[in-house]
């Protein structure tokens, strides 16, 4: 069983890249944000509460998030590994996550990031934001906030897994192809 986070700034790549590695690794792929749209959607209570923060590019509280992944998780207990995309993004979340895994008698086994300078990152969300109909793809405020937050609480997470010899990196700047194959690659040699 392989459990990898993918990791990156907003417009990254990671959901695009996330769709060809949980077929080619037979992956379940959990992405928060998509699973906080859903909510949103339905207008769950959870939607709710979660569109509240993520409409101005913050992160949803730490303890919501939490709890939704592990139930995620559990909801796929014949999985043979995941891929989180989105998750953790927090020192508090990275910690939960581990806990909840070794309580499994799993571990994260990788994390790779994708690496992109932030000016190409802003241009490429603000373009997605004319037809993904996400509010916070649409605001350059927004979106630099939420580069704030990545910078904040997310990039803390690169030592936290480069001390568990877990962290990896590829150039996030090519076309799709070229990105997964750098992932592959890496994957391929865990
Ligand atoms: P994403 O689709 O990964 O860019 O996530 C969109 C938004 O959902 C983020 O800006 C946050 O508001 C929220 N979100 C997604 N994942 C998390 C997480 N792990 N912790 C807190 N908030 C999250």
């Amino acid at each position: 069983m392989i459990n990898i986070v993918l990791f990156g700034k907003p417009g990254a790549g990671k959901g695009t890249q996330a769709e060809f590695l949980k077929e080619k690794y037979n992956l379940t792929h959990l992405s928060t944000g998509d699973i906080f749209r859903f909510n949103i959607k339905n207008e769950t209570e959870l939607g709710k509460l979660a569109k509240t923060f993520i409409d101005k590019g913050d992160l949803v509280p730490d303890e919501v998030t939490i709890k939704m992944l592990e139930s995620e998780v559990d909801k796929n207990q014949h999985s043979k590994g995941f891929l989180f995309d989105g998750f953790p993004r927090t020192l508090a979340q990275a910690n939960a996550l581990d806990e909840f895994l070794l309580s499994k008698k799993q571990s994260i086994t990788a994390t790779v990031a994708l690496e992109a300078n932030d000016e190409i990152l802003v241009q490429r969300l603000l373009e997605r934001g004319k037809t993904s109909g996400r509010i916070d793809d649409q605001d350059e405020e927004k979106i630099r906030n939420r580069y704030q937050e990545y910078n904040e609480k997310t990039a803390p997470l690169m030592n936290y897994y480069k001390n568990q010899d877990k962290f990896h990196a590829v150039n996030g700047i090519g076309t799709i192809q070229e990105i997964t194959e750098r992932l592959s690659k890496v994957i391929d040699n865990l």
